[in-house]
Order: C-alpha cells, then sequence, then structure tokens
C-alpha cells in the first residue's frame, strides 16, 4: 500500500510551534511522511536547527528527503532577550504576549520564501502545509498561494471532543469553579470543574484571548487536521471528532515510535543532560518494573514548596526513582539550594537519580526497570507512557492535561491521580503553589503506592497499560490503523494537487 517512490513526489511544508512538545511530534512526522516518498521542508528557528540538525542528518543520510528551513526569530523586534526563539527559553510566561508577536512577524519571510523558491522546484512545489494551530497566520498564507492547509494539533480526539460539548453546551458557567458538572454528550459519563479546564473556557491572568479565538476560527477553515494519537486508544472519540470535520481526520500516532536506532530515541527532542550509557547503567542495576521516573514536561516549572513535596513524596515511596528538575525558571536557583541543604540526593543515591535539564524519556520509558510514569499528561508524554505499556501516575498543571488525565484514569483506566485540583495558569515565572494547590507529599506517595502495589487492582491495571502499549506499536506497524492513515493522508493530498 505505500505509495511507491515518485519523480515529482508530494512536498509537504510542515511549520511547528517553537515549542518542545509541538516540534518534537512534527519532526517524528516528518520522517513518517519522508518514509513514504513525500520531500519535507520543515520551518525552524537557528535555535532549534541545532536542536534538531543531528536527527534530521541521520535521516537524509539514511536516504530520506527532508530539508530544514532556517528563520531568523525575531527577538529583539518582539521585546524578547536574545535566544529566545523556543517556548521553553523564556525567562518568565510573561514573555508569552511577545513569543506570539514574534511568530506572527515570520509570516513575511516565509511567504518570500515561498513565492521566491518553495513553489518552484526546491524540491518541487509546496504540494501541502502542515502547520502548528497555533501559528494561524498560515491559514492566509495558504489562501494567498492556493495551498492545502492541515492543522497539526498536540491534542488528542478526546479533548477535542470534550472541547466542542463545552462550547456548544457552555455549561462549565453554571455553577461555581470548584464545583464538578457532567459534560453532555459524551459517550463516557465525564466530569470536571471550571478549575479544571483550559485557558479556552477558565482564562487565567495573561491575556491571550485573541491568539486563542483566532486558532479556534482559523482552525475551523483548515482541509483537515493531523492527530497524534492511534485509534484503539480513543475510538469513540475519533469517530466523533471525525463527524465534526467531515472525515478530514487523520490519526497518525504515537508519534514517537516513529524514531527507530539508539541515537534517536536517546537524542530525541534534545541533547540528553546526562551521559545515556549511564542512564542506561543505572537502570540495569535495578529490577523489572521497580522504578518510577517522572517528569512534568519541559514548560512546568515547580515553585520551591512545591519541588520540596514532589522530591520527599518520591523519596518517601520508597521506590527507586529517576526525578528530572529542569533548569530553566527564575526559581531554579532556590531549588537546587534546597536539593544541597536537605541532602536528599545524597541520602537517596543508592536508588534515586537526578537528572538535570534534558531526560532521554523515550529512552527511559521502554526500559524494563521503569514499572511506572509519574506524568504531567502533556499529550506526548501521556502517549509515550501508554506507548510504552507503562501505569501512569497523573499530576496535570495546565492546557488540557485534566483531560489527558481523564482519559487515562477514567477511561483507560491505567493511572491514578495525584489529586491535582485545578490548572495553574502560566503567567508567573513558575507554576504557582497557594495552599489550595499544593500537592502534598502524602498524597504523591499515596498515588505512586496504588500504581506501582502487587494486589490486585495494580496488577489489573499493569496488565491493561500493557495491552494498550501492544496495541500503540500495532498501530504503527505495516497494515496498522496509523500506518495506513498516514497512506490514506497522503492519496487525499495526492487527489487534491491533480485537481
Ligand atoms: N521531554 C524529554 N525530556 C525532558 C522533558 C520532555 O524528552 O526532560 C519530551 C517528552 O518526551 C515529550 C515532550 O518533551 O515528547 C514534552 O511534551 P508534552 O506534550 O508531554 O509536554 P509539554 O512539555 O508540552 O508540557
Amino acid at each position: 500500500m505505500a505509495s511507491p517512490p515518485n519523480n515529482n513526489p508530494l512536498h509537504f511544508v510542515l511549520i511547528p510551534l517553537m515549542a518542545p512538545g509541538h516540534i518534537i511530534p512534527m519532526i517524528d512526522m516528518a520522517k513518517l511522511l519522508a518514509r513514504r516518498h513525500v520531500s519535507v521542508s520543515i520551518l525552524v528557528t537557528h535555535l532549534d536547527a541545532t536542536r534538531f540538525s543531528p536527527v534530521i542528518d541521520r535521516a537524509v543520510e539514511s536516504g530520506l528527503s527532508i530539508q530544514l528551513i532556517k528563520i531568523r526569530f525575531p527577538c529583539e523586534e518582539a521585546g524578547l532577550p536574545r535566544g529566545c526563539e523556543s517556548a521553553d527559553t523564556l525567562p518568565s510566561y510573561h514573555f508569552i504576549g511577545n513569543f506570539f508577536n514574534a511568530i506572527i512577524m515570520l509570516q513575511k519571510p516565509l511567504e518570500e520564501l515561498i513565492s521566491k523558491e518553495l513553489m518552484n522546484n526546491n524540491p518541487s512545489p509546496v504540494s501541502c502545509i502542515i502547520s502548528d494551530k497555533h501559528i494561524t497566520w498560515t491559514a492566509a498564507t495558504c489562501d494567498k498561494f492556493r495551498i492545502p492547509r492541515i492543522v497539526f494539533d498536540g491534542m488528542n480526539c478526546f479533548t477535542q471532543v470534550v472541547s466542542n460539548a463545552l462550547f456548544i453546551s457552555k455549561v462549565y458557567e453554571r455553577g461555581p469553579p470548584d464545583e464538578p458538572f457532567l459534560v453532555p454528550g459524551l459517550p463516557d459519563e465525564i466530569e470536571f470543574t471550571r478549575n479544571q479546564l483550559p485557558g479556552l473556557f477558565n482564562p487565567g491572568p495573561l491575556d491571550v484571548t485573541g491568539v486563542r479565538e483566532q486558532v479556534r476560527e482559523t482552525e475551523k477553515r483548515a482541509y483537515g487536521v493531523v492527530v497524534n494519537t492511534f485509534e484503539e486508544v480513543e475510538k469513540r472519540y475519533v469517530d466523533e471528532f471525525k463527524t465534526l470535520k467531515n472525515g478530514k481526520v487523520w490519526c497518525v500516532g504515537p508519534l514517537s515510535l516513529s524514531s527507530k536506532g539508539d541515537l534517536d530515541i536517546s537524542q530525541r527532542g534534545n541533547q540528553a543532560s546526562i551521559d545515556t550509557d549511564q542512564c542506561l547503567k543505572w537502570l540495569d542495576g535495578k529490577n523489572p518494573g521497580s522504578v518510577i521516573y517522572s517528569c512534568l514536561g519541559s514548560l512546568s516549572r515547580l515553585s520551591p514548596a512545591q519541588f520540596v513535596e514532589f522530591a520527599l513524596g518520591l523519596e518517601e515511596s520508597n521506590h527507586p526513582f529517576i526525578i528530572v528538575v529542569k533548569k530553566s525558571g527564575s526559581k531554579s536557583e532556590e531549588i537546587e539550594n534546597w536539593i544541597k541543604e536537605d541532602g536528599i540526593e545524597e541520602r537517596t543515591k543508592e536508588r534515586g537519580l537526578f537528572i538535570r535539564g534534558w531526560a532521554p524519556q523515550v529512552m527511559i520509558l521502554s526500559h524494563a526497570s521503569v514499572g511506572g510514569f509519574l506524568t504531567h499528561c502533556g499529550w506526548n508524554s501521556t502517549l509515550e507512557g501508554i506507548s510504552a505499556g507503562l501505569p501512569m501516575v497523573t499530576w496535570p498543571m495546565f492546557a488540557e492535561q485534566f483531560l489527558n488525565e481523564k482519559l487515562i484514569v477514567r477511561i483507560l483506566n491505567t493511572g491514578v491521580g495525584v489529586g491535582a485540583r485545578g490548572v495553574v495558569h502560566l503567567g508567573g515565572d513558575e507554576v504557582k503553589a497557594s495552599s489550595n494547590k499544593l500537592v502534598k507529599r502524602s498524597e504523591i506517595k499515596e498515588a505512586i503506592w496504588r500504581v506501582m502495589e502487587e494486589r490486585e487492582s495494580g496488577c489489573e491495571r499493569r496488565k491493561r497499560a500493557k495491552e494498550f502499549g501492544e496495541m500503540a506499536n500495532k498501530s504503527v506497524e505495516e497494515g496498522g490503523s496509523s500506518y495506513l492513515n498516514i497512506e490514506l493522508l497522503i492519496r487525499d493530498i495526492q487527489q487534491l494537487v491533480k485537481k
């Protein structure tokens, strides 16, 4: 079924948002498309070019047609400190407005590139743009050059369907923000409080309403949506979302499974901050299924008080653990000081591994010693945990992470929540720990204990997680649902181009 090589191949231009959780899956997608003989160009800033050149160079050496198109990110013009070319490098989320202004400024240079080079023969005229949904001006650009625009949504179909139901019903507007309500019209009985909803329904202090409305408006106009999920994991929601989008939905994930080869897996997204052999050796020394791996994504920044509870909860769980400590954010020095003064790293050195900076997450998750994943429920991480067949401890923080938690805990039944109560709006330098939002060490310890326990419910959860892991892997193999969906996407664009 795979499309044959072609002298005048399709040429897809991928435009990712400059944030690890958005660009990493796009890079994976580029490889998948190129393996089906599509030529792919990816628009990247200089910072992301540095981060992703090694993986793209390897792909090119293996014969894939992928090119990185470097574009200058206008930090100074947008009032950003020099070098802040990705959301994870912002010194504070107060800069988020400046960040989006810089992104708007990219429209003109990209359009010049399209008219000078990309529409001509480099390597062939652009057949389609796959744009992150947050880069809204690509809608106007695609109209101008008459190129089909597909949006890449970093989220899953469950989130799409829930969001649609919330929009229509406005049910979240009725009661107090901490009162649970039932989302109407879903295949499952799902409850949320308004406090748990993403900013679109529950705005925070930062005024990004304009960006959100534009995202929604331009998403509606797109030709279709590519989703990083696989059909088997959320079948009823995939069907529902397809109905909403007139069938133009392609579920092509888990994209993390597109990384083949040790280097692509260990260096996915960034250069790991730990020697990967040392990390593997540490894991090799632990019993199968005994380690809890904990990482809260690329953007979460805990307050020192919350970090203390997090680290002590892991210690008190008595399991071997890996904790990823982010180095960005104004409070990271305070956190480091606490680690030193408390002595936790030294005290737990036999069974605790502190990784500062970037962890080789997908490599770690696939190691047999890892038995559970404590995650902030970013969709990439969640799906990586599902693909690794792991039960999860869920600690959602912001955006649509509470929705992802619900999918794991309530629908797949493969996780246990730490009891996070509401989103923490990005708007300070780090996730604020006001007293009602601080997750206590006892709650973290309890959730880890339940996920790792050997009694019946723990075993059943582990078994279900393993089954979803097997389904995930099958979906990307030849003949699997995601494998076929990539092909359907390519054929759809082929038909459009012929018209
Ligand atoms: N990631 C990683 N190492 C880290 C932190 C994050 O490899 O130390 C990767 C992770 O595997 C995932 C992505 O970064 O692919 C984070 O995306 P996600 O949607 O989970 O969360 P976000 O960072 O967008 O909140």
